[in-house]
Order: C-alpha cells, then sequence, then structure tokens
C-alpha cells in the first residue's frame, strides 16, 4: 500500500510531485535543521484518490493518526485537549501555486473548553479569544462557505460599538462575544453548530482542500496555465506558532535579494502582534524588515542567518514567511520567489560570480519572455516620478504607449489618418474595434482578463495593452472616463499606458529606448550599459556558445537585413519578395496582370526585373557571406490590384466616360476574386499558371548575386518556393529555376551556386515529405499557414473573432499562433524532417513562421533537429538565447 503521510522530517525538495510546493520545501527546511514547527504532509495522491473514488483511500485515517500520535507526543500536548490544546493549521499546497484552491485554516483544535486551556498556558485571555474567533471566521469561510462577508461586517460592527476602528483596541470580552456571533452565523448558513470536536475539524478542513481542486476559479486557472487537471493537491497539518501573542511576537515575509534589482539586502516587512496573513491583508501598518532589527535584534540576527542559509542551498533567491512567538523565531514556508525580468538577469549572474552556480545554470535562470520585456520600449523613469498616476490594470501585452484617448474606432482611425497618436479606451473590445486597434498606439480597457478580447488580439499585434483596469468608469457615448477620485478623462486628453506593468497616467510620460536594445544596436557597449546590460551581454554569449540552431531573420530589405545582422542573426531565412512590388511598383503588376498577349506579359516582367535586382543586391551585400532564402511570390495576385467596390464605384459614377484601362481592371478583378484567397491561387500554383513570374525573380536572384561576385562579395541565395503540396509542382518549377541560373551563369561568367528549397505549409506537403525532398535542397517550416491549414483556422477570421472565448474555454492555453501547437502542428513538423532526412541526409531544415521567436517554439524546433529559426528582426535576441537555453536543456536532462 502507497504511503499517504509524510512528517516534515521524511520529505525534501525534490518531492514536489508528491507533496506539493509547499510540503516539500518545508521537509527541506526542517532537514536543515531551520526551526520549523513540526508537522506532516498528506500526498498529492491521497487528493487522487479522493478525486477519483470520491472517498478517501483506505488506511489513511489510519496513517493520519499514527502521525498525529507522533506529532502530539513530540510536542507534548494533544489535539484540542482542554487544559493545554495543540494546535494545528491545515494549509492546500499543490505542485504550482494556484490560486482559487482553498485557502489555509489557522488554530484548529480551539473550542469552548480549549479556548480556556489556551488562555490558562498563554496567560492571555483576549490572545485565546482572538485566535478562537479567526477559526471560525476561516472555517466558515473556506470550509463551509460561508460569505466572509458576514464575519467582517461582525467585526465592523463590534468596532462601531467601541467607538474605534482599530481591532486592536477589542479586548478579550469583545472577542469572547464576536465568538458567539461567529457561531450564529455558522447555524443560520448551514443549518448546524460549529463543529467543537478538534479531530472532526481537522479532518472537515483535509477533505475541504482536496475539494477546492475542482473549484471553478481552479479549474479555469489550470487550463489556461495548462496544468494538468489530475495533479491534485497536497495537505499541510503543520503545529501552530503564535506571532499574536503580544507585541514581542509577530509576523513577517521576506525576500533573500531585492526582487526588483537584485540587491542583496533586507527586504519585506514586519507586523508585531498579528497572525498569518494579516501581514499582507493591509488591517494595519506593517513596518520595514529592517525594523525588526530594533524591535528583536537576536530574532533579526537570526532570520538573516537563516536567509543565507537558504540562498546557499537553493542556490537562488528565495521568498520566505516567518513568525515570531514571544521571541522565538519560527520558518513557516519558503520558495524560489519570483523576481522582475531586470532581476532576473542581475541575480543569474550575481550567483555565478559568487560561484554558487555555473554558467550553464544562469543561462537557465532567464527566459526569452524576460529578455523580450527589457526591449521593449519604455518610460523614462526619471521623468516617471512626476508622472500622474491614475490607475493600474492588468499588464496584457507590454510596451509604453502615449495618445490621445478616444472612445470609438471611428474616432481611432480617424485621428490615426491625421497622424495623431491615440489609446483606444474601451470597457472591453470586440471584432468590430479590430481597425480602432490597429490604428491606436495602445489599448486600454476597463473590463476582461488577459484571455479577453482586447488582451488577446493586442498580443497577437504586438501593440501595448492594459485591460481590465476596473476603477476606470468608461463612458463610450460621453466620450470620457472617470478614475479614482473622480478625475475626468475627456476625448482628446493624453493618457500614457504602460503595458508591461499595467499602469496607467494621466498625460504624457515620456518614452525612451530599453538600454538592452541599444547595447544590441550597438549603440551602447557592454561595459557602458550597466549591471543589467552586462548581465545580458554574459548571458546571450554563453547562450550563443551552446546553441545547436542558428538564428536567421525575416527581412526583405537592406535595412532590416543590416539590423538584423547587429543583432546577430546569421542570414535570412525569409525574404518575401511580394513587399517589393508594392508603391510604385503596383503598376507593373497591374500590367503584368492585364496583359492580352505573351509580348505584353515579357515586357512588364522585363520592366520589374532590374529593380527586384537592385533589391537583391543590398541584401545580399547586408547579409555577405550568410544564407539569403528568398520566398518566390506568394500572395493572390489581386491583393496588388484596387478594391473592387471602390472601382466598381469609380466607374458607375465616370458614367460613358470611365476609363477603359478602369474597366480592364474591373473585369481582371471579378475574373481574380476569390471566395477563400488563402486556399485559392497563390504560391508555386502563380508560377505554374503564370509563364515567366518564376523565371524573372530567379533571373533577378542570379543576376543580383553573380554582380556581388563580380564586386567581390560572397553572396549565398536560397530560392524558395511557397504553397507547394506535391512534388511535380516544385519539380516543374526547380526545371525552369536551374535553367534560368545556367543561362545566367553562362551570359555573366560567373557562377553562383544557388539552393533551392521549398517551403512546408501544407499538412499534404509534410506527410510526401520523403517525395518532397527529391526535389527540395532545404525544407522551411511556413508555421503560420501550416497551422491555419492544420486547424482549418483563417487566422485574420477566427483570432479577432472568437480566440478570446476558445482561451476562456481552456480549448487551447495559449493561441496555436503565438505559440507553435506540439501535438497538431509539431506532429507534421515531425513526420517531414524525419521523412525528409530519410530521403536527403544534408537536408537543411529551418522554420520562418512567426513561431521562430517564441521561446516555447524555439525548444520544439531544437527537439526536433532543426538546424535554424527565422524571426523578426527584433525578436532575433530572444531567439538566440532560447537556442542556447534549448541547447543546454537537451544536454542537462
Ligand atoms: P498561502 O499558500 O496563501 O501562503 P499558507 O498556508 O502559507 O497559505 O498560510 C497562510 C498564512 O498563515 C501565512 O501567513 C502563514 O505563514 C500562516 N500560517 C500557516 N501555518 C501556520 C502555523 N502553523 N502557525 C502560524 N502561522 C501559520
Ligand atoms: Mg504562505
Ligand atoms: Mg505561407
Amino acid at each position: 500500500m502507497p504511503k499517504f503521510v509524510f512528517d516534515f522530517t521524511e520529505g525534501n525538495k525534490d518531492l514536489k510531485d508528491l507533496l506539493g510546493g509547499k510540503g516539500a520545501n518545508l521537509a527541506e527546511m526542517t532537514n536543515l535543521g531551520l526551526p520549523v514547527p513540526p508537522g506532516f504532509t498528506i500526498t498529492t495522491e491521497a487528493c487522487r484518490h479522493y478525486l477519483e473514488h470520491g472517498s478517501l483511500p483506505e488506511g489513511l485515517g489510519d496513517e493520519v493518526n499514527r502521525h498525529l500520535a507522533a506529532l502530539e507526543q513530540r510536542m507534548g500536548k494533544r489535539l484540542g485537549e482542554p487544559g493545554d490544546p495543540l494546535l494545528v493549521s491545515v494549509r492546500s499546497g499543490a505542485k504550482f501555486s494556484m490560486p482559487g484552491m482553498m485557502e489555509t485554516v489557522l488554530n484548529i483544535g480551539l473550542n469552548d473548553e480549549s479556548v480556556h486551556g489556551l488562555a490558562a498556558q498563554a496567560g492571555d485571555e483576549r490572545f485565546a479569544w482572538d485566535s478562537y474567533r479567526r477559526l471560525i471566521q476561516m472555517f466558515g469561510k473556506t470550509v463551509l462557505d460561508i460569505d466572509g462577508d458576514l464575519f467582517e461586517d461582525a467585526i465592523e460592527a463590534a468596532k462601531d460599538a467601541k467607538g474605534t476602528k482599530d481591532d486592536g483596541d477589542l479586548d478579550a470580552a469583545d472577542f469572547r462575544a464576536l465568538v458567539g456571533r461567529f457561531k450564529e452565523i455558522v447555524r443560520e448558513h448551514t443549518g448546524r453548530d460549529f463543529p467543537t470536536d478538534p479531530r472532526e475539524q481537522m479532518d472537515l478542513a483535509v477533505k475541504a482542500v482536496f475539494d477546492s481542486w475542482n473549484a471553478d476559479r481552479a479549474i479555469l486557472y489550470r487550463r489556461q496555465e495548462r496544468i494538468p487537471a489530475d495533479v491534485g493537491t497536497a495537505v499541510n497539518i503543520c503545529s501552530m506558532v503564535f506571532g499574536n501573542l503580544g507585541m514581542d511576537s509577530g509576523t513577517g515575509v521576506a525576500f533573500t535579494r531585492d526582487p526588483a534589482s537584485g540587491q542583496q539586502g533586507i527586504y519585506g516587512d514586519y507586523l508585531q502582534n498579528a497572525q498569518g496573513e494579516d501581514v499582507v491583508a493591509g488591517i494595519r501598518n506593517t513596518v520595514a524588515l529592517i525594523e525588526l532589527e530594533r524591535i528583536d535584534k537576536a530574532s533579526y540576527d537570526r532570520l538573516l542567518e537563516i536567509m543565507e542559509t537558504l540562498e546557499n542551498h537553493y542556490l537562488d533567491m528565495c521568498d520566505i514567511e516567518f513568525t515570531i512567538e514571544r521571541g522565538k523565531l519560527w520558518m513557516l514556508q519558503t520558495r524560489v520567489g519570483k523576481r522582475t525580468a531586470a532581476a532576473a538577469f542581475r541575480i543569474a549572474c550575481q550567483l555565478l560570480d559568487q560561484g554558487l552556480i555555473d554558467a550553464d545554470e544562469a543561462a537557465t535562470r532567464v527566459t526569452g519572455d524576460q529578455l523580450a520585456q527589457l526591449m521593449f520600449p519604455r518610460f523614462d523613469e526619471a521623468r516617471l516620478a512626476d508622472a500622474r498616476r491614475l490607475t493600474k490594470g492588468m499588464n496584457a501585452s507590454p510596451g509604453a504607449a502615449v495618445g490621445k484617448a478616444v472612445f470609438t474606432t471611428e474616432a481611432a482611425v480617424r485621428a490615426a489618418a491625421e497622424g495623431e497618436d491615440v489609446i483606444l479606451v474601451r470597457r472591453e473590445t470586440n471584432p468590430d474595434d479590430l481597425a480602432g486597434m490597429v490604428a491606436a498606439r495602445g489599448v486600454l480597457t476597463s473590463r476582461g482578463g488577459k484571455t479577453s478580447h482586447a488582451a488577446v488580439v493586442a498580443r497577437g499585434m504586438g501593440k501595448t495593452c492594459v485591460c481590465g483596469a476596473e476603477e476606470l468608469d468608461v463612458d463610450v457615448k460621453g466620450r470620457r472616463f472617470t478614475g479614482p477620485g473622480g478625475v475626468v478623462v475627456n476625448e482628446g486628453d493624453v493618457v500614457s499606458i504602460d503595458g508591461t506593468s499595467g499602469e496607467v497616467y494621466l498625460g504624457e510620460v515620456p518614452v525612451e529606448d530599453s538600454p538592452v536594445v541599444l547595447y544590441f544596436e550597438g549603440r551602447l557597449t557592454d561595459s557602458e550599459g550597466g549591471e543589467l546590460v552586462q548581465a545580458v551581454h554574459r548571458l546571450m554569449r554563453h547562450a550563443d556558445e551552446r546553441a545547436g540552431m542558428t538564428v536567421r531573420a525575416n527581412a526583405d530589405n537592406a535595412e532590416d537585413s543590416a539590423r538584423a545582422r547587429r543583432f546577430g542573426a546569421q542570414g535570412i531565412g525569409l525574404c518575401r519578395t511580394e513587399h517589393m512590388f508594392l508603391g510604385d511598383r503596383r503598376q507593373l503588376v497591374e500590367k503584368l496582370i492585364l496583359a492580352g498577349d505573351a509580348e505584353e506579359r515579357t515586357a512588364a516582367l522585363d520592366a520589374l526585373e532590374p529593380l527586384q535586382r537592385s533589391d537583391f543586391e543590398g541584401i545580399f551585400e547586408a547579409m555577405d557571406g550568410l544564407p539569403v532564402t528568398i520566398r518566390l511570390i506568394d500572395p493572390p495576385l489581386h491583393e496588388f490590384l484596387p478594391d473592387m467596390t471602390e472601382l466598381a464605384v469609380k466607374i458607375a459614377l465616370a458614367g460613358d466616360g470611365a476609363d477603359p484601362q478602369d474597366r480592364r481592371l474591373l473585369e481582371a478583378v471579378r475574373r481574380l476574386h476569390e471566395q477563400n484567397p488563402m486556399l485559392g491561387l497563390r504560391g508555386v500554383r502563380l508560377g505554374l499558371v503564370i509563364p515567366g513570374l518564376f523565371s524573372m525573380q530567379v533571373r533577378a536572384i542570379a543576376e543580383a548575386a553573380a554582380h556581388r561576385r563580380a564586386a567581390g562579395g560572397d553572396p549565398r541565395p536560397e530560392i524558395m518556393i511557397p504553397l507547394v503540396g506535391a512534388v511535380q509542382e516544385l519539380e516543374a518549377i526547380r526545371e525552369e529555376a536551374k535553367g534560368v541560373l545556367a543561362e545566367v551563369a553562362e551570359a555573366s561568367g560567373v557562377d553562383v551556386p544557388a539552393l533551392i528549397g521549398t517551403m512546408i505549409e501544407l499538412p499534404r506537403a509534410a506527410l510526401t515529405a520523403g517525395q518532397i525532398a527529391e526535389a527540395a535542397e532545404f525544407f522551411s517550416f511556413g508555421t503560420n499557414d501550416l497551422t491555419q491549414t492544420t486547424w482549418g483556422f483563417s487566422r485574420d477570421d477566427v483570432e479577432a473573432a472568437f480566440f478570446s472565448r476558445y482561451l476562456d474555454l481552456g480549448i487551447f492555453g495559449v493561441s496555436p499562433f503565438e505559440t507553435l501547437d506540439r501535438e497538431g502542428v509539431g506532429r507534421l513538423i515531425r513526420i517531414a524532417v524525419e521523412e525528409g532526412r530519410r530521403t536527403r541526409p544534408d537536408l537543411k531544415l529551418g522554420i520562418c513562421g512567426e513561431h521562430g521567436g517564441d521561446p516555447d517554439s524555439v525548444h520544439f524546433c531544437h527537439e526536433v533537429g532543426l538546424d535554424y529559426v527565422s524571426c523578426s528582426p527584433f525578436r532575433i535576441p530572444v531567439a538566440r538565447l532560447e537556442a542556447g537555453r534549448a541547447a543546454i536543456a537537451a544536454a542537462t536532462g
């Protein structure tokens, strides 16, 4: 039979699966010899059994009896014994810290008799009755599900009756009266008396903890965070220590370093004569931890000593909860502490310098998401002190944005067209607000969380967003919102929002570039940038050293290519040629489409070719010596033509005088109109249907490369055919391209080797990759389209329309367009990698969808053995860091 109960002396920090985070760390501290009140942990396995069968596992009762008896013996008192009661807390603790789970119940074991014993032992009536009322209050709220306000209201009433606002003024008699009132509340709302049998109190609390695993809030949280539903929670039974025994007692929280900067020092809060959460509940003013030195020097010194022990043991910054009972310090919790992005980088390097961790470990202590946070523009910190802070919402999409408040999509679009910066302010957004969100610098909503429509869409667009700023009353009709203190912001008033912190400011706060970006740009050296930039520099260097994959850029002009190279790109993974057909060149594409015969078509192509060639030359120069993957034209041609409705209206208005060219154009637009352009005439299909189009592009590439070669350069073109579904498509284009390359080599006298490969972005391509590899020297996974075609989602339609609902329902924890869907899309990639390499062992493999810059997706790419990832220039440092971390993770298991 499995063991369901572990004494704190039996566990350790590596048993989080079984004992939960809290229990595992309580055991670890106990084994370190730190002063932890004795206790034991009921395992997650017992919880899983209970959830599955609806009853506690057989034998659990006996095991608990044995551990309780041992605890009683050790403490020299029995649970709830009238003369000198042992009291315990019942605390939930899953592997992951999880809001929505049952809260802790303190002081279990008190009843109408043992309260007198407690008073006598402590020599303090008030303390005993205060503890008893806390038990009924916490038990009522969390175990019996009674509205907590009822108890709070009763306390308020007691204070009012005394004419005070401070619960310090309530005396023993007041608390005793409150106990009576609380018991009435329990009877009124549950139809039974508050359970006075100590063991029954404990057992009910344990079951309630197990049941809370399936509370609505807990379920929702797990879905969103992708925590498996069947992990279960542990329960910790811990003997009580009392911070509410007078001014020589108290309770506190602390960090071993500053979680905002990483600086070593004394960070935390302390509250005298208080119990449990009082210190964070804001009921009385806490003092800074440093004050404890004055209040109780011996406990303070001991605490500092313990903090050092913990850091050296966990090899990381820890946060802790402690209580002092009449001058004796007790440790109640520790865990590796949460920290800001900047602190994560600094702390990793500090620990490295202290010799506590090695460079591999340091790199695993930071993440690409944290690096990305450090790269967003931000508000000038020096000026932030003077800024008028209005409120704080949720930090839904990072960055800093300043603009005039507008309240409708129309207003946003209008103002943006006039060159104004605006912030779109809404109660919540919906799909109709999309145009407004695109036009705005940032989005601010008063409702909704991190999976609300505004948050999802803003993140998808990389737009700054603060959502759920609940203190704001948004009046869309009145075109204004009201903030705390009645501050009114009318349309046109300037506001500043910080999507990284969630802060909202009145007026303009100046925005500045992040020093980390200045460093990547080469405008700041690592030694000029201070501790943070230096930490980034060191960890990036190490990641590069360890990475198995290289990082390339998605870039289609010389300027972006040069920037990408400064950011550390080792080539271009996706150069989109269609962007080169916009602007003035659109006319030429129109001519191509309208061409009546071969001659007209050739003329149009001949006019386009030199323009393309010069684009490519610039890119080859910027990426000299590095591979440049050029994708031949991909989108449907009607994207280059005027809008059908607009054109039809123009012709109708002109009547008989309409331009014949316009009429021809309209005819072409109608002919090319498609119901589902994403699945229509595009990609390789264009190359096969429109003679000469792909040849022109290949010629431009080959000639540009020949020119660069002649000028002493080292161009490395790779020609990529999009949207291939069958090897036959690729073979036809490959023949054509080979012919053009040979012609150019012959004419120029310069031989420029160019690889020819394809994108894998259709399920059929992935499933027939073994065949396709016969005609392809490389594969690049186009995971945007591959996600669209695997899920059958048209991204532009679905993301704004219903993704927030899907996230709320937990259908996925994160949009498959943000993070690669490993099970579905990933499975196709695995198949293609395996079968492609079987055909052609030296097949080069990369990814060029936006996932190439997403941390989790980068790890996936490393796992399946890709040679490179490619992403937008700005994401390159993130991908470099994650490529290194992925290799370290794989090597260290
Ligand atoms: P959470 O998971 O919310 O941190 P905890 O189980 O840590 O919940 O407990 C809530 C509060 O009660 C904390 O302040 C904790 O320090 C305090 N507490 C828990 N157990 C005891 C105990 N045995 N004696 C004194 N205080 C306790
Ligand atoms: Mg705690
Ligand atoms: Mg595509």
